[in-house]
């Protein structure tokens, strides 16, 4: 146990260091950039760990797995919850129940479903507009595309949820910074009607740097910092 604890803040410290060089390098204060540490795939014992290491906020992509790691003794103590996977609109109010931050809203049949959710387990809760950012999107790997998100957030503005913003993941074998700063374009659009919602949720191990350069108020990093998921499968 105490290795994998030492393992951890090792990891968690050579992120924090890319990050505050990023960060240095755009030109941009450290306390901008929230880090999201990605729990999936690995056990509540390492939630424990992390919290206790100071990590203020991680996320889930499963609705069932997180909701089973979260039930083992609460969410730890001062732990912002996110859920970064796709969601289907029958396990929105399952979501609802734990989740602090709903990062991965794509479309409008989701906005209904959080909202009786939350309403139902007497939560609030802050959402995130998925976008695709495939040159050529059409939401196959979830995502809603680029048109569809004035309209989408229009639906959240009017509703009990509290539309924070964007979320993205870069698209698959391709130079993550043009995409990033189509995102960036994105989120300055929507500032236009929406001013609060200013979160851009970009950037996971690999791609961190370039997300930070583009703007990113919120990176997703699993690897980097617990280790090899294929392994916990
Ligand atoms: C798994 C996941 C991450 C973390 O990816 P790493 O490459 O392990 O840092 C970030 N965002 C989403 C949406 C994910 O599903």
């Amino acid at each position: 146990m105490s290795g994998r604890r030492e393992e951890l803040a090792a990891n968690l410290e050579r992120v924090e260091e890319r990050i505050a060089r990023a960060c240095e390098a755009a030109g941009r204060p450290r306390e901008d950039v929230r880090l999201v540490v990605v729990t999936k795939f690995f056990p509540r014992s390492d939630l424990d760990l992390l919290a206790d290491l100071g990590v203020t906020d991680i996320g889930e992509n499963r609705e069932q797995e997180a909701a089973a790691k979260l039930a083992e003794g609460g969410t730890p103590e001062g732990v912002r919850t996110h859920f970064i996977g796709q969601l289907q609109s029958k396990k929105a109010g399952a979501v609802a129940r734990w989740a602090d931050v709903v990062q991965s809203v794509d479309r409008a049949k989701l906005v209904g479903a959080l909202t009786r959710g939350a309403e139902a387990a007497g939560r609030e809760l802050t959402v995130l507009i998925q976008v695709d950012l495939d040159a050529e999107p059409d939401g196959h790997r979830g995502g809603a595309v680029p048109g569809d998100v004035p309209a989408l957030a229009d639906e959240i503005a009017g509703s009990p949820l509290r539309l924070a913003g964007l979320m993205a993941v870069a698209p698959l074998g391709e130079d993550p910074d043009p995409a990033f700063a189509r995102l960036a374009e994105l989120s300055a659009r929507l500032r236009v009607d929406h001013p609060d919602a200013d979160w851009i949720s970009a950037g996971m191990s690999g791609d961190l740097e370039s997300a930070v350069r583009h703007g990113a108020t919120h990176l997703r990093v699993g690897t980097a910092i617990l280790g090899d998921r294929t392994s916990h499968r």
